[in-house]
């Protein structure tokens, strides 16, 4: 069984899912999510007759601090938990202090409110991945594919037995029974052609459902993965089109762009579901990832 976890984050229930693989030797998370979350993740666990002790492993989509910033906490305390991860993301599972940097200067002093404790893993501990693999884990059979764009370091699973692709961010976040998507864009990794490619990984595996960390499980894959492309498109040009209007500071630009994004999400969804978006992330970071990748491309 793959079991959905709601992890009860600040923002609220149904925000943030960790993903639970019960299998025939033990139980595998996809995304412990953040420390601050780990009250949440005991209660899901237990919920399902489980406990951090039984955790065979844990499969981490990428190293963002809401999907892994428990991990070191966990890997503390079983000391049996093996960490899985991309090549490039190991590094700062191993030494999270480049990554905590990265996410105080979008975060600022809510840092240890939002995430809490962000712990070092032991590197003999860590499974760097590359991609392309088939994991056996408590008893499960698991494919990894490479699927950057939204992070550089970004992985996704697919359970076989289910059907499921565990996709992190890479889907977008999507709140039910709201049909839309937003892909979630912040610096500094952003790249709008790797994550289309990342999307044809996902599909080329026919997956019956997806798992998104935000939040839950969707069965109308294709059309899903449809709506994740044109959104990142449509917000992609409008953060281009912020960077060549002309404008005082970047301050314009952004407000120009949540402008813009705020009343094209409300004009589909009315304003209280477009606000329930908005506190997954600011707007403002989305330009900021977008407005990165741009001006990484001269000539595009
Ligand atoms: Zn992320």
């Amino acid at each position: 069984m793959l079991h959905v976890l709601d992890l009860d984050f600040h923002a609220g229930p149904r925000s943030l899912a960790g993903g639970l693989l019960d299998g025939p030797e033990g139980a595998v998370l996809v995304d412990p999510g953040p420390s601050s979350a780990l009250d949440g993740l005991r209660r899901g666990l237990a919920e399902h007759g489980r406990f951090v002790g039984d955790l065979q492993a844990v499969l981490l989509t990428h190293i963002h601090l809401d999907h892994g910033g428990a991990a070191g906490v966990l890997a503390r305390e079983n000391p049996r938990l093996r960490i899985f991860v991309h090549e490039r993301g190991a590094p700062h599972v191993a030494d999270p202090s480049r990554l905590v940097a990265s996410a105080s200067r979008l975060y600022g002093d809510r840092m240890e409110a939002l995430w809490g404790e962000v712990t070092p893993v032991e590197p003999t501990r860590i499974e760097a991945l590359r991609g392309g693999e088939r994991l056996r884990v408590a008893g499960r059979d698991i494919e990894v594919a490479y699927t950057p764009g939204h992070a550089w370091h970004h992985v996704s699973y697919l359970d076989r037995e289910t059907g499921t692709a565990c996709v992190g961010d890479v889907a977008g976040v999507r709140f039910a029974p709201s049909e839309e998507v937003i892909p979630p864009t912040p610096p500094p990794d952003i790249d709008v052609e790797q994550w289309h490619q990342s999307l044809d990984q996902v599909a080329a595996w026919s997956p019956s459902r997806l798992l998104l960390t935000h939040f839950g499980t969707f069965d109308d894959v294709e059309a899903h993965l449809e709506r994740v492309r044109a959104r990142l498109d449509e917000m992609a040009s409008l953060c281009r089109q912020s960077l060549e209007r002309p404008a005082r500071d970047d301050g314009e630009r952004i407000a120009w762009f949540r402008t813009r994004l705020g009343e094209s999400l409300a004009a589909r969804l009315g304003a209280s579901a477009a606000a329930a978006y908005e506190t997954a992330q600011p707007l403002e970071h989305y330009w900021q990832g977008l407005a990165r990748y741009w001006r990484g491309r001269p000539g595009r």
